[in-house]
């Protein structure tokens, strides 16, 4: 039984009493997201074009592009410390790694200006055949975390992915939109105005897009997107 063992940070192995899993000094070693866009929380570093709009400041992406996503919360960078704890979670299916990352998300998200709890949360689905290969879902076991810690309703079964897409990596951002075309479906209506949507990672945001826009044209009116980390196309 786990509990009754000496804690030992995920990262490292050190002993630690923190209450994250993750000793204090990997804690600092991760990157946090803090100058991003604030609509795809892209790290500005890499936007070629910044403006602030309405008092909002926006990459160059969403500057000349409509997402159907009201907002992507993300507060870390998809790091090389990042990228092994979350590769951990799903090709070593270390489902514990998953409320480790939960827990650092939802210490950093209400450092976000004008956060706002959603009414619903919502995993990314994943096609049956990839669930039976993988033998769980990331982004649920993440979503569990949340709507507990919340107290809001946890819906799983109202938007699922109809079609199976290939694995995007190694894919550019044309190729990701193609293969995520018509890949959701809501099969039961989700009876609240207000979502957030959980996954891992995000890097180019076709995948978040496409789900997203399905569950406007359910009759949703914001979808926020809540995701651990934010890579760029070159990890
Ligand atoms: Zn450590
Ligand atoms: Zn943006």
């Amino acid at each position: 039984m786990s509990h009754l063992l000496p804690k030992h940070c995920l990262f490292c192995l050190e002993k630690t009493q923190s209450h994250f899993d993750l000793c204090d000094h990997c804690i600092k070693s991760l990157t946090l997201n803090n100058h991003c866009c604030q609509r795809c929380a892209s790290p500005l570093e890499a936007s070629l074009f910044i403006a602030r709009e309405r008092n909002i400041t926006l990459c160059g992406n969403c500057l000349s592009h409509h997402y159907h996503y009201d907002r992507v919360y993300s507060p870390f960078v998809y790091s090389e410390e990042m990228r092994y704890l979350i590769k951990k979670l799903k090709y070593q299916k270390k489902i514990h790694f998953a409320q480790a990352l939960a827990k650092l998300f939802l210490q950093k998200i209400h450092d976000t200006n004008d956060f706002q709890l959603p009414q619903t949360i919502i995993p990314m689905p994943m096609h049956p055949k990839r669930l039976r290969q993988r033998g769980f879902n990331q982004a649920l076991e993440l979503s569990r975390f949340f709507a507990s810690h919340y107290k809001l309703p946890l819906n799983y079964t109202s938007l699922i992915r109809s079609r199976y897409t290939d694995l995007q990596a190694g894919m550019n951002a044309i190729e990701r939109q193609k293969n995520v075309q018509k890949a959701f479906l809501v099969k039961k209506p989700i009876n609240y105005e207000h979502i957030a949507l959980i996954d891992d990672v995000m890097t180019t945001g076709s995948t978040v897009n496409e789900a997203a826009k399905i569950l406007k044209q359910s009759g949703i009116k914001k979808v926020d997107i809540w995701i651990i980390a934010r890579a760029g196309l070159e990890n």
